[in-house]
């Protein structure tokens, strides 16, 4: 089915595409959002059952209206699924759901997007897939050859499937950090890191992170200097602390092969392993962008802002620092999306 033209056609329906949403509504452009999932909360719904958010409700909130819980709650993985199913009934936000957008091109001033569902047309793009779609899973020799259980941390849900069993737990970030908590309290676990773990400050909150950040992003805009505490290290959220009393929290550098049964230590001593979660990040889903010719090899695009620097009509919003300022997080995302709309506003005049 194909439809009029839009002005503007925003690509994914998680928290980013909700808060660009606010904004659009708030212009008298014509808009759709499509959204590849068949539910609301974008990859929120994926994450494990236990998860909770770095920062306070009052610090998680998208544009125009708080998360539920105030200053000292840090809302679950189920509490913030909700606050996006309210938030997108409340604006009343056009979004059409289970439409895989594979590919856009560029014909005169129009985008042709191709979805699973037919075609559409706009004038403008916005594009906002986050990149839970695209787990990385660090290219081992022998991976393909083991028989055990290899699990990206988008497929963890929950430690009791590991009960007993011998885990590798890799990637020395905060999921890494907050699945080794979990998963250590049921089964035989080595944290594998590429270089000894970092840990922030018991008394440094998500809320502090976000407010350093600012600062941070503040001093540079005034031309001033300013050196916040290092923000990639790992968050002393409440299961991590308890873990670190535990004693789990020692980690080795990474194994040099896979086996069939297990791997190689660089010692060359071969031990079986039943499973390997790879806590390993991952990378910007943007195969919908390739046929612009925007995407670089290093799996992003160059950006003014949230605006491609090579393509005009085409912005991308909250895939991580390099689209904005905290824009990968609930509270930030907000920032990017406003200048955004105004952006594509004064683009379409
Ligand atoms: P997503 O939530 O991934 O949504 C993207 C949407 O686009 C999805 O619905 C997807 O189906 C859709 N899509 C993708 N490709 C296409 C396509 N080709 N066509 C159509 N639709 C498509 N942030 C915080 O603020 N606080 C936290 O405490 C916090 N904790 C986190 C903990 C973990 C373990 C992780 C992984 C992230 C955490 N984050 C946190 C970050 C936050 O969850 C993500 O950055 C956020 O979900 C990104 O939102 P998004 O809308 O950009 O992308």
């Amino acid at each position: 089915m194909n439809q009029p033209t839009k002005d503007v056609l925003v690509i994914g329906g998680g928290q980013s595409a909700l808060a660009v949403g606010y904004y659009l509504r708030k212009t008298n452009l014509n808009y759709v959002i499509l959204d590849q999932a068949s539910q609301t909360g974008g990859s929120w719904p994926h994450y494990w059952e236990s998860l909770r958010l770095f920062s306070p409700a009052q610090w998680s909130s998208l544009p125009g209206v708080l998360m539920p819980g105030g200053s000292d709650y840090y809302p679950s993985r189920d509490d913030t699924i909700r606050y996006l199913e309210a938030y997108e009934v409340r604006y009343q936000l056009p979004i059409v759901r289970a439409v895989m957008v594979t590919e856009i091109l560029q014909r005169g001033n129009e985008f042709i997007v191709t979805s699973s569902q037919g075609e559409y047309r706009s004038r403008a793009i916005i594009s906002a897939t986050g990149s839970f779609q695209k787990p990385y899973i660090p290219d081992m020799p022998g991976l393909a050859e083991f028989r055990g259980t290899i699990l990206h941390s988008a497929q963890y849900q929950t430690a009791k499937l590991f009960r007993g069993q011998r885990v590798l737990v890799v990637g020395e970030g905060n999921s890494g950090a907050q699945i080794l908590a979990e998963v250590s309290q049921v089964a035989n676990t080595t944290w594998v890191t590429l270089k000894e773990p970092e840990f922030l400050p018991d008394d440094i909150s998500g809320r502090d992170l976000f407010d350093y950040a600012s600062a941070a992003y503040r001093a540079k805009k005034d031309g001033e200097s300013y050196t916040p505490p290092s923000l990639g290290n790992i968050v002393m959220v409440p299961s991590v602390q308890q873990a670190r009393q535990r004693g789990v929290y020692r980690s080795v550098r990474p194994f040099s092969e896979f086996t069939t049964v297990g791997v190689r230590w660089p010692d060359g001593k071969e031990e079986a392993v039943d499973t390997v979660i790879f806590s390993t990040g991952f990378r910007p889903a943007l195969d919908h962008l390739q046929p612009l010719g925007v995407v670089e090899t290093d799996g992003k695009v160059t950006t003014h802002g949230t605006k491609a620097a090579k393509k005009d009509g085409l912005w991308l919003v909250g895939y991580g620092n390099w689209t904005g300022f905290a824009s990968a997080t609930l509270i930030g995302v907000g920032r990017s999306a406003k200048q955004t709309v105004s952006e594509v506003t004064a683009y379409l005049r």
